[in-house]
């Protein structure tokens, strides 16, 4: 089996955009469309065709592009089931326990409610990759305008039993701001006052944090880490439960 290539690049203020492409079909998916002139380009420059668009949620920054690269490109539109009402021009609805395919590359469907009530992300275990819209981010996660504590909780629970070394995939370049809450929370964590370091080097040079992998982000991201006692004795609450550990990390960083 060839590769599955994976072509990232900046749109808007700090999202990213993603092509993927399977080299044996010839057949190339945006994930989201935050910016029809940034992806148009990069399907120009890298001379692939759309074929599909695997939308994660609703938003205005990962699904507004929709209807006029469909017009353009007559591709078919992939988004979640529960929130078919909101995502423009949708052909395909799914949601957890669905696949969808691009050629022979299958990428398995999970309802990750929270940040909205219909986000779904995309993991192609093959490939060892994770498209996580606004429900994962390096060294943080979505705000939760549409769920509760307990919904991020589970949805999260989801993507950590892939395997360690996936690549994940996430919609915005936040990494630099997390990376200075989750150094509050969590200020003798090893690993993190590391990876901080080489995050601060790294948007010194203008490049990306992301992709990151589920390994880094367990060691680091304090909102996979309530069982952290370092975490919990930081905030104030030590012995409680994973969701309530969660919530609370949650709302610091909303006042942060
Ligand atoms: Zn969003």
């Amino acid at each position: 089996m060839t590769t599955l290539q994976v072509h990232q690049f900046p749109c808007l203020d700090d999202n990213y955009g993603y092509l993927v492409h399977d080299p044996a079909s010839g057949l190339t998916a945006t994930i989201d469309t935050p910016d029809v002139s940034a992806i148009s380009n990069a399907l120009k420059e890298k001379h692939w065709s759309l074929d599909f668009i695997f939308n994660t949620h609703h938003h205005d920054d990962h699904a507004g592009g929709n209807l006029e690269l469909k017009e353009k490109t007559g591709c078919t539109i992939v988004g979640p089931r529960a929130d078919a009402d909101r995502i423009p021009g949708i052909d395909q609805q799914v949601g957890e326990g669905d696949s969808v395919m691009l050629g022979d590359w299958k990428f398995n469907v999970h309802d990750t409610p929270g940040h909205t009530r219909g986000h779904i992300v995309y993991h192609c275990a093959n490939a060892g990759v994770g498209f996580v819209g606004d429900t994962l981010f390096a060294l943080g996660c979505g705000r939760l305008f549409e769920g509760t504590p307990q919904q991020m909780w589970t949805s999260l629970e989801k993507i950590l039993a892939w395997p360690d070394d996936t690549l994940i995939y996430c919609a915005h370049e936040y990494t630099q701001a997390n990376a200075r809450f989750a150094l509050s929370v969590e200020p003798e964590n090893e690993d993190l006052l590391i990876r901080s370091k080489a995050i601060d080097a790294a948007r010194a040079k203008g490049l990306p944090t992301v992709p990151t992998t589920l390994s880094l982000e367990k060691k680091t991201n304090p909102f996979l880490r309530p069982t952290s006692l370092h975490l919990q004795q930081t905030i104030d609450r030590v012995g409680e439960n994973s969701v309530d550990v969660f919530a609370r990390t949650r709302e610091l960083k909303d006042h942060f």
